[in-house]
């Protein structure tokens, strides 16, 4: 699925993934549509901001270079800023080596070539991580944390696979983004891969259970047959005999509760008082004439059904 989100989609993938989020003014609306196309949308790019409190930078950009630099900016605590939503200045141009290594979900992200024909700000969604990019500043297990969650969270809300999201210095070779190590300062340097490989694990551990199954119907069954054979052979017994005395009691405690019958004779007989009763359900019905004879029709008794908490069968 290539069509962006929409903002509220983006939000409610973030918090049903845990991320903690806050929202810049006006970041709804924030963005460089007006200079290019956004959508489709095909990954997700990790970048380090190379800098400090540069959330206003990310939000503001420069002169040469107007923001939103991004669509989230990720704090060193994890916290997840919205910055821009729609066509950003994050990506720049791609390769297309590295670009189509993304649209066929590639386990193998090639290095990228020099010629970068692709318009990465159209078909990316970008973070920038608060890190200064020196390759000794770390970068602390929240903040990384909540960088696997957001690339999770997109992919999960698109159907993606980890193999959407690449680093910045995947797709061009202008950027070394991202780098540093992880957790501490002697920690693993980050690594795409195995940033993906959370991602993935991340993705499967937290595909929706399936629905469990829902217990079987357990309304009664009032068989239609057996309820026009009492119809026609009660009214000619002796008074109160009865045919099929628990399925016509069903009918005619809905008859009753209709107003249509009196509660005397709710008795399990079909008898005249209840043909009459059925005779003027039908006419409620909207049947006239023979059609409402007083004798049950599979349509006229289903709908008394739906109404009454049980079930025809024919
Ligand atoms: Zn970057």
């Amino acid at each position: 699925m290539a069509t962006p989100l929409t903002a509220d989609a983006m939000l409610k993938a973030l918090k049903a993934e845990g991320v903690t989020v806050r929202e810049s003014s006006g970041w709804r609306t924030h963005n460089r549509n007006h200079k290019g196309a956004w959508g489709p949308v095909h990954g997700v790019v990790i970048h380090h901001t190379a800098g400090r409190d540069s959330l206003n930078l990310c939000i503001k950009g420069t002169g040469s270079l107007p923001g939103p630099l991004c669509h989230a900016h990720l704090s060193k605590d994890g916290t997840l800023t919205m910055v821009g939503h729609g066509r950003a200045n994050h990506a720049g141009t791609f390769a297309r080596n590295a670009h189509e290594a993304v649209l066929r979900e590639s386990t193998t992200h090639p290095r990228p070539a020099r010629d970068e024909p692709i318009d990465g700000n159209a078909h990316y969604y970008g973070i920038e991580i608060e890190n200064l990019g020196d390759g000794k500043d770390f970068y602390p297990r929240e903040q990384y944390d909540a960088a696997v969650a957001y690339a999770t969270a997109i992919c999960r809300a698109h159907g993606w696979t980890a193999q959407s999201v690449i680093g910045h210095s995947e797709g061009t070779t202008r950027k070394i983004d991202p780098k540093g190590p992880i957790g501490s300062a002697s920690g693993p340097a980050w690594d795409m891969n195995a940033f993906r490989a959370d991602v993935q694990k991340r993705l499967d551990a937290g595909k929706p259970k399936p629905a469990p199954a829902k217990p079987a119907a357990t309304k009664p069954v009032v068989d239609l047959s057996n309820v026009v054979a009492a119809a026609r052979r009660d009214p000619r017994l002796v008074q109160g005999g009865t045919t099929h005395k628990a399925h016509v009691l069903l009918v005619e405690k809905a008859l009753a509760a209709e107003g249509l019958l009196p509660k005397k004779w709710v008795d399990g007989s079909f008898g005249t008082k209840t043909v009459t009763a059925y005779a003027a359900w039908q006419r409620k019905l909207g049947y006239r004439g023979s059609d409402a004879d007083g004798i049950p029709g599979m349509t006229s008794l289903k709908k008394l059904g739906e109404r009454h908490g049980w079930v025809v069968k024919a």
